[in-house]
């Protein structure tokens, strides 16, 4: 099992810069998996599934299907039978190692299913800074319901397109090949509504953790490391262990990276979760009377004047 050592930080993009474009912020998971691959080692990552709407965890073994887990997805992931697949994997593929990388709550459960099964030494775990997690539910319909709208199956999805920078990323679909903003369904997510329960209460939202290594956002990076801002987005890292140390050593020459510390690389989600809003019961109960159509037109309009034009119609309809 490894030690657990006293939390170091850096701030790090992958070097190449076609990656970090792809990538939410600078390419860690990608650098870290990177490793893994070449080793013949496996993966395993959260995939979003085109014709069915999840994102279910994968075993991963090769560059071109990591790829397919690149990007932040802003709905609910499912662990499904992942834990015991990586049991089992690793009882069939002796000399091998694994990586896992999940949001907190689904890394820490990993984490404790390999000391119960034996197998701690084998893996490294990597879990992601999270907001909260919205309801899988709520993406299947929202989908469906842009499908609908525009006569066609979704075949890209992008929560974090970059070209007009990191700090001003677009969210977008493709269907019959024109991109469709889904900036809608993004302002429904950062209303805090539509998170699960349990993310209100979540005690991974803190600096010091259990998994090996945490990978996140470097926020207000331009203020507290001005020579090492790039507006395509930089990846915080928390070492957690010798294991992440470790992994760190191996990975860091397939990046720029600086040393920081906890006060630079501060952010809301690192000290506690996100509040519950006022309004979470109001926005469950115009779910169930109005379903997704009723709630992108009240919360997904995020500007005044949006809200505004939503009530004045609200009026007129009465
Ligand atoms: C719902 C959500 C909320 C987030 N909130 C914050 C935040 O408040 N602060 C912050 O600093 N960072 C947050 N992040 C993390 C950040 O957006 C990046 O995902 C992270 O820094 C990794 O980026 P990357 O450039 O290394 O690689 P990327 O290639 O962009 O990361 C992909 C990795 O994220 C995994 N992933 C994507 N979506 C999910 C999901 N829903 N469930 C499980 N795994 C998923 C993929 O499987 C893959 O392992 C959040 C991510 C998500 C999905």
């Amino acid at each position: 099992m490894p030690n657990t050592v006293n939390t170091k930080v850096y701030a790090g993009r992958i070097k190449e810069k076609k990656i970090v474009m792809k990538s939410s912020s600078g390419g860690a998971f990608t650098a870290i998996s990177d490793y893994f691959i070449e080793r013949g080692d496996a993966v395993i990552a959260a995939v979003y599934e085109y014709d069915n709407y999840n994102l279910n965890y994968k075993i991963i073994q090769s560059k071109s299907d990591r790829d397919k887990a690149i990007g932040s997805k802003y709905m609910q992931s499912r662990v499904g039978n992942i834990y015991n697949e990586a049991y089992y994997w690793l009882k069939q593929n002796v000399d091998k190692k694994i990586l896992f990388v999940g949001m907190g709550c689904q890394a820490d459960g990993f984490r404790k299913f390999c000391e119960m099964k034996k197998i701690r030494d084998r893996v490294y775990i990597v879990d992601i800074v999270c907001h909260g997690m919205p309801s899988a539910k709520l993406w299947k319909e929202y989908a469906e319901y842009i499908e609908n709208k525009y006569k066609g199956k979704i075949k890209y999805l992008t929560f974090k397109d970059k070209r007009n920078g990191w700090k001003n990323p677009s969210a977008l679909v493709e269907i019959e090949g024109k991109e469709i903003m889904i900036k809608d369904y993004v302002n429904v997510f950062y209303s805090g509504c539509a998170l699960r329960p349990y993310c209100y209460k979540c005690k991974y939202a803190t600096i010091v953790r259990k998994t090996d290594l945490t990978i996140g956002d470097f926020w207000h990076i331009e203020e507290t490391i001005p020579e090492f801002f790039e507006p395509e987005g930089t990846s915080l890292f928390l070492i957690h262990t010798e294991y992440g140390v470790e992994l760190f050593n191996h990975i860091k020459q397939r990046l720029f990276y600086k040393k920081s510390d906890i006060k630079q690389c501060w952010q809301y989600n690192l000290e506690r979760p996100t509040e519950k809003p006022k309004e979470r019961e109001k926005f469950w109960n115009d779910y169930r009377r109005g379903g997704i159509f009723l709630i992108v037109k009240k919360y997904g309009l995020n500007s005044l004047f949006a809200k505004i034009k939503y009530r004045i119609n609200k009026i007129s309809r009465k």
